[in-house]
């Protein structure tokens, strides 16, 4: 099983033991006032997991190339005693680490640095990603950064790294002066291609001069910027060659610039689609005699399965998993073991991770809450112990938050048992497996419930516990109450009619709706109802229709996707008081899903009052005051949630320990990974 991938190879003079690196990933650990705890137990779980090489997060080479406040800076003292700590970690643990040396440029967003003001780049081109306006860099800048760049290799090889990869992609410094849309010089730093790719190319020599022939370095290239502007595709594999010559051990091809109009690592991309890119790469190297270079591919991979369809045909030689590695430290190690249906998948869905990368807070894993807490939470064993100092425990409510309490309370030797009204698993998110983008979001609670089952849990489906079940919770040390929420009703005139429904008896039935659809609300659910009743549910797209349908090969990529209306033409309208349509749907994700509500033709309302339902529609009155009546034939309510926690107080009453997770402990703030954090938190608690 998985032959291409579980085979040895080299970058360098570095022999990995398979085809798998995982990947950079910013983790928010970087700075923590902790000695390097945090970060060190991060990685290291994952070299013991058996990740062949780890990259880490982009360390950057001097203040001003920091990407905001949680980034390590490599000439800080305490950033680098963390770092040690991490490198030592690995090495601990059998693993190898490669130090990502990075500069943000114009994407440095403020507060990274203090003292540390604009930021710098190669030309003054504003970027809607920092919301910043960098200060173009001077020649003597130019300089120093490239000896930057070769003194950060050299700390990371004193401080016991096994290599570096420059971060040369994502539209990041390196990046910028590679693309005509940031590099408006025309000095000897930019003004034609081959003065454009001077400053990586300076980069890697500057590196190569400094750290001898063999320490490996990476180079992390940008195969598709994916902007109107960006590097040309020929300039791209010039840029490959002229790097494989000037030293590089290996290519790392990322793709698209946090200002692409292309989804790049969303759920709705086919898994592999960027693979051609690193094969084309691998090709144009081939082509001058460069066998020797290894190319990584990356992006959109989850599965173990896929990369090893990727290397299939021998036009590639790694693939870097980064997200999949937060959702399953072990993703290597059971898929080697012929287990990929252990594997936690990642979904996809950025919450936790990316949207997290971009402020401060640590990055974490919706599927997976501890990542990024290892040094707090212990591992969880793998097998129950039915003896010794551990407890009896019910989880009420099997939703995201309950499955978690109950695999984290198996995980800690309890016995567990999970107790659940509906005849399925899964509570909300089994709604949100619907969404287009979204069919992943089963996965989670098929390996969940798996995982319970395996571990020999008795899952009582179908079994609401009530008032009169609180005598028999009392055999229990505890009980962890997940018993979720259920939609808000809505006080307003007409709220009772028969073409009413709420969103949980929308998402039910979806082609019960039909012709004009009036969603009142305009939260993170509503959207995802919207995108439901208007896209395709889930059409498999291949990579090469994605491809194709972005314009991805051309110089403009094209931002649209064109709509798969699902079944009738339904005619949808979203409505709501406040002012922003999908509030609460991460960054990463939000303006993907507008796009395609857009594009699909999709109504929204904002800065209403709603005034009455009526049996032909919704009349509202409009931010001017003026009324407006919105016809529909289904009026879906989408208005918020109530928690549901009655059994709490009675079990209080009883002498029940008992904790709430996910949406009975409140909706405020209302997601999955706040569901499964307090599912993990809960377990622990308990
Ligand atoms: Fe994957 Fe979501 Fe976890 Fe990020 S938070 S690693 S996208 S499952």
């Amino acid at each position: 099983m998985y032959d291409h991938v579980f085979r040895p190879g080299a970058i360098g003079t570095m022999t990995l033991p398979h085809r798998i690196v995982m990947g950079s990933m910013h983790l928010n650990l970087e700075t923590r006032d902790d000695d390097g705890a945090a970060l060190a137990a991060f990685y290291a779980e994952r070299a013991a997991a058996g990740a062949a090489l780890i990259v880490t997060g982009g360390v950057a080479v001097n203040a001003v190339g920091a990407g905001g406040p949680g980034y390590g800076v490599i000439g800080d003292s305490r950033d680098r005693a963390a770092l040690s700590a991490a490198a030592r970690a690995v090495h601990d643990r059998g693993g190898r680490i490669a130090l990502q040396l990075f500069h943000a440029g114009r994407y440095a967003r403020p507060g990274a640095r203090e003292g540390v003001g604009r930021p710098v780049a190669p030309s003054p081109v504003h970027s809607d990603f920092s919301r910043r306006t960098p200060r173009e860099m001077t020649p003597g800048d130019i300089t120093t950064t490239i000896d930057d760049f070769a003194e950060g290799a050299c700390t990371a090889r004193a401080l016991g790294f096994d290599a570096v990869e420059v971060m040369g992609s994502e539209g990041y410094l390196i990046n910028q002066f590679t693309a005509p849309l940031t590099n408006l010089r025309d000095d000897a730093w930019g003004g034609d291609a081959e003065r454009r790719r001077r400053f990586p190319l300076e980069v890697l020599r500057g590196i190569r001069a400094a750290v001898g022939r063999d320490f490996p370095v990476l180079f992390r290239i940008s195969g598709n910027d994916l902007v109107t502007g960006g590097t040309p595709p020929g300039e791209v594999t010039a840029l490959a060659v002229a790097l494989a010559e000037a030293g590089a051990d290996a290519l790392s091809v990322g793709v698209g610039w946090h200002e692409s109009p292309v989804p790049t690592v969303q759920s709705q991309v086919p898994a592999g689609t960027w693979a051609a890119g690193g094969k084309a790469l691998k090709r144009a190297l081939l082509a001058v005699g460069h066998k020797d270079v290894p190319v990584i591919a990356s992006n959109r991979f989850n599965r173990i399965a896929q990369a090893e369809e990727a290397l299939s045909d021998g036009e590639l030689d790694f693939v870097a998993m980064a997200r999949p590695f937060l959702a399953d430290p072990e993703i290597v190690t059971k898929s080697a073991a012929g287990r990929p249906d252990q594997v936690n998948l990642c979904i996809a869905c950025n919450e936790a991770c990316i949207d997290r990368s971009f402020g401060t807070e640590r990055v974490s894993c919706l599927v997976n809450p501890r990542a990024g807490h290892e040094e707090e939470f212990p591992p969880r064993r793998s097998t129950r112990h039915r003896s010794g100092p551990f407890g009896r425990y019910a989880v009420i409510g099997a939703g995201i938050a309950g499955l978690e309490a109950a695999r984290t309370l198996v995980g800690l030797g309890h016995h567990v048992e999970v107790y659940e009204a509906a005849t399925r698993a899964g509570g909300q998110f089994r709604l949100a497996s619907q969404v287009p983008g979204k069919a992943e979001f089963a996965e989670t609670i098929r390996h969940h419930v798996t995982e319970l089952l395996e571990a020999g849990v008795p899952l009582h489906l179908g079994r609401r516990i009530g008032g009169e079940d609180v005598p028999e919770l009392r055999s229990f040390d505890g009980v962890v109450l997940a018993t979720g929420v259920l939609p808000a009703r809505l006080s307003l005139s007409g709220a009772e009619l028969p073409h009413v429904r709420d969103y949980a008896q929308a998402f039910a039935d979806p082609d019960a709706l039909h012709g004009r659809i009036v969603i009142i609300g305009g939260g993170g659910i509503a959207v995802d109802l919207a995108h439901t009743l208007t896209t395709a549910p889930d059409a498999k797209v291949t990579p090469e229709e994605f491809l194709a349908r972005h314009a991805v090969a051309e110089d403009t990529p094209r931002p649209e996707t064109e709509p798969v209306v699902r079944g009738a033409l339904r005619e949808v309208t979203l409505l709501r008081r406040g002012w922003r349509i999908g509030e609460g749907i991460g960054p990463s994700t939000r303006w993907v899903v507008m796009r395609s509500l857009r594009s699909a033709g999709v109504g929204m309302l904002t800065g209403v009052t709603y005034r009455e339902i009526t049996p032909v529609g919704v009349i509202v009155a409009d931010a001017e005051g003026r009324d407006r009546s919105i016809p529909a034939d289904h009026v879906v309510l989408a208005v918020g949630q109530v928690p549901v926690r009655d059994l709490a107080p009675l079990l209080r009453e009883a002498g029940v320990p008992v904790v709430t997770a996910g949406g009975a402990a409140g909706t405020e703030g209302l997601n999955g990974v706040r569901a499964t954090a307090e599912g993990l938190r809960a377990a622990h608690r308990i």
